[in-house]
């Protein structure tokens, strides 16, 4: 590749963060969640760093993608099988599925196996999304204990509010009134909950976001002191550069207007890579490892930077558009969304690299 962003996956960070996911939720197995193509860092590239009790995604491919490539462990599909006609696979590659809904009972009931499927019976906290209502979690529960088709059967909940510990718990109240009495394994505990809410993290948790370094509240202050790492950096370099008169503008809209002299440095990265168009003039960017600004309307192949504060900074000097020094939960919040969004888009033509 002859343009110069690149995207780095550095290994050494998912490790560790694997290990303070352990760490936090020390007594519970743990799901590495790696749905979205491992939140956009590459199924293919991560997999094998993030060997932990198990994986949890949602493609079907995604899932015979890893069987394909050894791993013979568990896998769950998050939210189950989309449509009967895909039990046989699931049945080939020995999946467990999450069952949220009475179709799915019936199904797993008249499907013929080969031997009985693990499943994560779905229970709605109230966030109504996907799963049975408490008050139908007994009878369903006992209806797939009795299925052939169907081995362990572990109850699962997600919270809508992990980093809030008001509606954690009244999430967890809700879930009690639904597997009260049922002896069977728990899991609950995504990324939010893991860190922050020990009682939620019973026989199975299922991090996401934090094993990528980034943060479940979409603030990076909120685990700055984890020893969690930011796993992917975006990095491209000064194409060009303008030296601006007080007034002049830059870039579509003119929606930056030069308040003064200024040095402004056209960087190779667009929304075309996955770089958010909605980043307002003041995003955090670093060039030469000085923190400044994004200015003007991020383009589709370029965005605009104010070089005030880096006057050293020339033609190749090197741009992180998030990574170890620029958070991208920073970028996130700055552009109205969270890293998760930034990180499942990156897009295809971005050349990664693994270290
Ligand atoms: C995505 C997902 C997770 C992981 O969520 P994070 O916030 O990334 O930790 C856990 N459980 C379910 C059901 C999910 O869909």
């Amino acid at each position: 590749m002859t343009r110069p962003i690149v995207a780095t996956i550095n290994r050494a960070a998912l490790r560790q963060n694997l290990a303070v996911a352990r760490q936090a939720a020390a007594g519970s197995r743990l799901w590495s969640v790696v749905k979205a193509n491992a939140y956009g860092h590459g199924i293919e590239r991560v997999w094998q760093t993030l060997q932990s009790d198990g994986f949890a995604l949602l493609n079907l491919e995604e899932a015979i993608l890893l069987r394909e490539r050894g791993w013979q462990g568990p896998i769950l599909l998050l939210e189950g099988f989309f449509h009967p006609d895909e039990l046989p696979l699931l049945d080939r590659y020995r999946l467990t599925t999450s069952v949220h809904s009475e179709w799915q009972i019936k199904a797993l009931a008249s499907a013929r196996l080969s031997a009985p499927l693990a499943v994560y019976l779905k229970i709605n906290s109230g966030m109504n999304r996907l799963g049975f209502r408490p008050e139908a979690v007994k009878d369903a529960w006992q209806r797939l204990q009795g299925l052939a088709n169907v081995d362990e059967v572990t109850l699962m909940a997600h919270f809508a509010e992990g980093e809030n510990a008001q509606s954690v718990n009244a999430a967890m109240v809700t879930i009690e009134k639904g597997v009260a009495g049922i002896p069977a394994a728990r899991s609950l505990a995504n990324s939010a909950a893991l860190l922050w809410h020990p009682q939620t993290h019973h026989d199975w948790v299922r991090p996401g976001i934090i094993l990528y370094g980034a943060s479940p509240s979409g603030m990076w202050a909120d685990i700055a002191d984890s020893g969690l790492r930011p796993v992917m950096t975006l990095r491209s370099e000064i194409i060009g550069i303008q030296q601006l008169k007080r007034g002049d503008a830059v870039g579509y809209g003119a929606c930056y207007h030069a308040e003064t002299g200024q040095r402004i440095g056209v960087v190779a990265c667009g929304y075309a890579d996955g770089y958010p168009r909605l980043a307002a003039t003041g995003t955090p960017i670093a060039v030469d490892g000085v923190i400044t600004r994004v200015v003007g309307r991020v383009s589709m192949d370029m965005i605009t930077v104010d070089l005030t504060p880096c006057p050293q900074a020339t033609l190749g000097s090197r741009v992180e558009l998030w990574g170890e020094q620029v958070k991208i939960d920073d970028v996130a919040a700055a552009a109205g969304t969270v890293g998760y969004e930034l990180m499942c888009a990156l897009a295809p033509r971005v050349p990664v690299e693994v270290i």
